[in-house]
């Protein structure tokens, strides 16, 4: 009996439990390793700073999903992983041995000053952190005479939650959210009509855009430039970055201490590792760090965790050419981009709480 350790309950293992669920693995004693009971769907939580959503309908209990796959759940959090010993080393000092191991634990937000007591800057990674420290901060900031909300990073997350917080505060007459984008602007990388919309949406909604980069600093952000920006909230959602651990752990990792992964998501230096999600970085090809890579992800990772069990031959996980993203507005409204296409309006955003609704209640524990 082999025992297999999925390190993470993140995106892409969710939809590989629900394989093994329909197809068991064959002799493999299945162990997962996750800090929360709940794993949170990232693309809800704007809806839920908006006030469109519950958190609980934001999130899915991890243990139904184990248990369906024949698994058993390890509330805990991974602090060392030694590849070489094949083995991990949770907080509570317990050692899990592994003959596999598959490794999505997603990324942390970027910034040195994050989560300290009373700081008020919060990252928006990793998600179950932030729905919690989140509600005790926005009491906080009620209390408060007109406070303003700084957001650092102007990529779709930054854009989402800022339109989600003027929206939200909007309608208590409350705070000023200024978006902090970096020099290349709000949400580079997508095409020049998809990044006019996104600008005049949060224009729309009364977001100050600053396209500087920044660094929170205790009262506030420090620019680059050198001007500081008094905040009572900051909230950091850029880049991300490898969680420590990993860059530790023996395995090959890039220079930011992401995973080297092949085209099989198999680590180039251990083949008995596996790792998916914002965790990894291909070897082959640029693959952006995204809920929804992971997703897709999940199913050729199943396949692959079972074909290394068998010892048959792994399969390449290709991401689609395009990739769907639909950008919530924070008034029930959403932008969307496909490919070429660029789209807007009330039926962009039915469309994703359709998708996104239906993502969540597809899992037992939802
Ligand atoms: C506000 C926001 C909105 C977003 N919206 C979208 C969107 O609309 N579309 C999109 O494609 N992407 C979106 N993203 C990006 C998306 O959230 C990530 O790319 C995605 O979550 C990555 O999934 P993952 O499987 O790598 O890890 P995650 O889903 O982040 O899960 C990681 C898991 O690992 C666990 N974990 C962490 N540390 C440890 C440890 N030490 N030991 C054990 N377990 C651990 C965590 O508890 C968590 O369950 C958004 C991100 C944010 C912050």
């Amino acid at each position: 009996m082999k025992r297999l350790v999925l390190l993470g309950a993140g995106h892409a293992h969710m939809v590989a439990l629900r394989q093994f669920a329909r197809d068991p693995l064959p002799e493999t004693e299945l162990v997962v390793v996750s800090p929360s009971r709940w794993q949170y769907y990232s693309g809800m939580i704007p809806g839920w700073l908006a006030g469109h959503y519950r958190l609980d309908q934001c999130r899915v209990l991890v243990e139904p999903t184990v248990i369906a796959a024949g698994g058993r759940l390890v509330l805990d959090r991974a602090v060392e992983l030694r590849a070489t010993e094949q083995e991990v080393v949770l907080a509570s000092g317990e050692r899990v041995p592994y003959d596999l191991l598959s490794v999505d634990v997603g990324s942390a937000s970027d910034s040195a000053v994050l989560n300290e007591p009373d700081s008020m800057i919060l990252g928006v990674k990793p998600v179950e952190r932030f729905a919690e420290d989140w509600p005790a901060t926005e009491r906080s900031l009620r209390a408060r005479a007109r406070p303003r909300i700084v957001v650092l990073g102007g990529g779709a997350g930054g854009a989402e939650i800022a339109m989600a917080l003027a929206r939200r505060s909007a309608d208590c007459d409350q705070a000023g959210v200024v978006l902090v984008a970096g020099s290349n602007g709000v949400v580079p990388g997508f095409r020049p009509r998809f990044r006019r919309l996104v600008r005049r949406a949060l224009m729309r909604c009364g977001v100050e855009i600053v396209e500087e980069y920044g660094e929170p600093v205790v009262d506030g952000v420090r620019l680059a430039g050198g001007r500081r920006l008094r905040a009572d909230a900051v909230l950091v959602s850029t880049g991300g970055r490898a969680l420590p651990f990993l860059e530790a752990s023996g395995l090959a990792v890039d220079e930011a201490g992401f995973v080297r992964v092949d085209a099989s998501h198999r680590s180039t230096s251990h083949h008995n590792v596996f790792v998916a999600g914002d965790a990894c970085s291909r070897v082959d090809q640029r693959l952006d760090r995204s809920g929804v890579h992971a997703v897709r992800a999940g199913p050729i990772l199943a396949r692959n965790l079972a074909a290394a069990i068998s010892g048959k031959p792994l399969a390449r996980f290709y991401p689609r050419r395009f990739s769907l993203y639909l950008l919530a507005a924070g008034d029930c409204t959403a932008i969307g981009s496909y490919g070429p296409l660029t789209f807007s309006g009330a039926w962009v955003w039915k469309w994703k709480d359709r998708i996104d609704r239906g993502f969540v209640d597809s899992f037992p524990g939802a």
